[in-house]
C-alpha cells in the first residue's frame, strides 16, 4: 500500500532526527520512495520556544493500518520520545503521523485516517504538495495542491540551513 507519513521534530538535532526517522521507516515500515524537503514551522496548538522541522515521506508498506501505527510508535520510542502529558501537544524529538493509507479511511478508537484536520495543517500540506500535489484526499475529494492553495495562514518556511 502506498502511504504518506508526516514527520516533525522540535528537540535536539531536529534535522538529524528527521533523517534518522526516515532511515528507520525504510527499515521497519517499507521502502521510502520520495521525501519532501525540510520546512520550519511554529508549534501548532501549544507554545514553545522551539520551532519544528517538518517533512513528509511517501513509502510502500505491507503493514496493516494498525501494524503501521504500532511501527510508528515503536520508532518514536526507539528514538527516545518521552511522553509526559497525556493528550497534550508538547515538545518532541520525533513525531510520526499517518497522513494517508492509500485511499482508505480508518476510524477506530486508536486511529483516524486520513489524519484529522490535515487541511488546516500547513506543516503537512506544504511539504506534501511538493511530492504529491495530485494526490486526492479521499474524504474531502480535493487534491493536495488545491488544499495548499486554499490554506489561510502560512506560518511555515523552507528550511534553508
Ligand atoms: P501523537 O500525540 O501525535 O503521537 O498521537 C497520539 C495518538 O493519536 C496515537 O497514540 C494514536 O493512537 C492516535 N492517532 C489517531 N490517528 C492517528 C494517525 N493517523 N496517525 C498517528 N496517530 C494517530
Amino acid at each position: 500500500m502506498k502511504i504518506y507519513l508526516g514527520l516533525g521534530s522540535n528537540l535536539g538535532n531536529k534535522r538529524l532526527n528527521i533523517l534518522r526517522a526516515i532511515e528507520m521507516i525504510n527499515e521497519e515500515i517499507g521502502t521510502v520512495s520520495v521525501s519532501s524537503s525540510f520546512f520550519e514551522s511554529k508549534p501548532w496548538h501549544f507554545s514553545s520556544d522551539e520551532m519544528f522541522i517538518n517533512a513528509v515521506v511517501e513509502a510502500n508498506t505491507q503493514l496493516s493500518p494498525e501494524e503501521l501505527l504500532d511501527a510508528c510508535k515503536d520508532i518514536e520510542k526507539k528514538m527516545g520520545r518521552v511522553k509526559t502529558k497525556e493528550n497534550e501537544y508538547e515538545d518532541r524529538l520525533i513525531d510520526l503521523d499517518i497522513l494517508f493509507y492509500g485511499n482508505q479511511t480508518v476510524n477506530t478508537e486508536r486511529l483516524t485516517i486520513p489524519h484529522e484536520t490535515i487541511e488546516e495543517r500547513d506543516f503537512v500540506i506544504i511539504p506534501m504538495a511538493e511530492i504529491a500535489p495530485d494526490f486526492v484526499h479521499p474524504v474531502l475529494g480535493k487534491s493536495i495542491k488545491a488544499l495548499a492553495d486554499s490554506l489561510q495562514i502560512s506560518a511555515i518556511n523552507p528550511d534553508n540551513r
